[in-house]
């Protein structure tokens, strides 16, 4: 049987943005479209996740591991990535999903099964036991066949994928400043490490809790590289918590959307461009700064989150 090679992101294009907030503090934006970074139009196998995954992809095929698992909650960004991905690559797949099933399947796990994934669904006092070595055996689930990845994807080989767009970005602009989204900080993590310390990156959090920087801190140490030093998360733009939202923060990515024609999610990139344009205009950035945000897609979540809430983010 003849293999698909698993291909690395392609160089994603970058864009400037003319938004007023940032012309008026004398702020360059730039824009890195990992959204962009697609293998077929809609594919949830995108933007950061694939960077995640594309080492741990080369890394199942030579173990020769069939079959990838992975855990995530019922709207993840990360299986429905991995369910494309192993789609693509010709692996098998199953997704651990937090929580009770409910039917019909919402669009992110009615995707991920049409791509063939089986899913698991386990209570969440059992989703919080899956790092415990017994998970499995609770669960009924012999995990020998599997190529295993953690929730959100973020491993040491997900921390090299992301320090290749760290490299990517100082080899086409250097920015003064590198600004992600955080979920788990694994995207991050990996930024720094490609960055180098010659641009700066800076996180925004997506979720309630500070504890970012010690997981990075410990992710750093882990890739053996502690001396790179941890960066910056702002906290405090949230709006609620993870998967929680604003009536102003999607206002914001509607009008984004429009004036642009970059479409935001709200989990991650809404979040994200929502704080650096309220921290501009706040005073936050030196004038003169050039500030690169990256897109990091998530866009497959928009669909799920509209119809779970009722809203339109068009
Ligand atoms: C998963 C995801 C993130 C978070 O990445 P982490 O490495 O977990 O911090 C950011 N943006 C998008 C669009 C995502 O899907």
């Amino acid at each position: 049987m003849s293999e698909t090679p698993i291909s690395a992101p392609p160089l994603s294009p970058v864009q400037e943005l003319d938004l007023p907030e940032f012309k008026a503090a004398g702020v360059q934006l730039l824009i890195k479209r990992d959204d962009l970074l697609l293998p077929e139009p809609g594919s949830a196998f995108c933007g950061n996740k694939w960077r995640k995954l594309y080492y741990n992809l080369l890394e199942a095929r030579r173990q020769q591991k069939g079959a990838l698992l992975s855990f995530g909650g019922a709207f993840s960004n990360h299986l429905a990535a991995v369910a494309e991905a192993a789609a693509q690559y010709g692996f098998s797949s199953l997704g651990i999903v937090r929580g009770e099933p409910s039917l019909p399947l919402n669009p992110t796990l009615a995707h991920a099964t049409a791509k063939g994934m089986k899913l698991q669904f386990v209570s969440r006092e059992q989703y919080r036991q899956k790092d415990h070595p017994h998970f499995f055996s609770q669960i009924g689930i012999n995990p020998e066949p599997y190529f295993i990845l953690p929730e959100g994807g973020t491993n040491l080989l997900a921390l090299k994928g992301c320090a290749d767009l760290g490299r990517e970005i100082l080899d086409t602009h250097q920015p003064d400043i590198v600004a992600v989204a955080c979920g788990t900080g694994g995207t991050l993590a990996g930024l720094c490490l490609g960055l180098e310390g010659k641009s700066l990156p800076l996180g925004i959090s997506v979720l309630k809790g500070d504890f970012h920087q010690q997981d990075i801190q410990r992710w750093l140490e882990r890739s053996g590289q502690p001396q790179v030093n941890v960066p910056e998360i702002t906290l405090g733009y949230h709006h609620g918590g993870y998967a929680r939202w604003t009536p102003e923060l999607l206002l914001y990515i509607r009008h984004f959307g429009m004036k642009h024609q970059i479409r935001l999610d709200p989990i991650y990139t809404g979040k994200l461009m929502y704080a650096l344009s309220d921290m501009v205009r706040k005073g936050t950035f030196k004038r003169g700064t050039s500030l690169m945000a990256v897109h990091t897609g998530g866009l497959q979540g928009i669909t799920g989150f509209e119809s779970r809430w009722g809203v339109s983010l068009t």
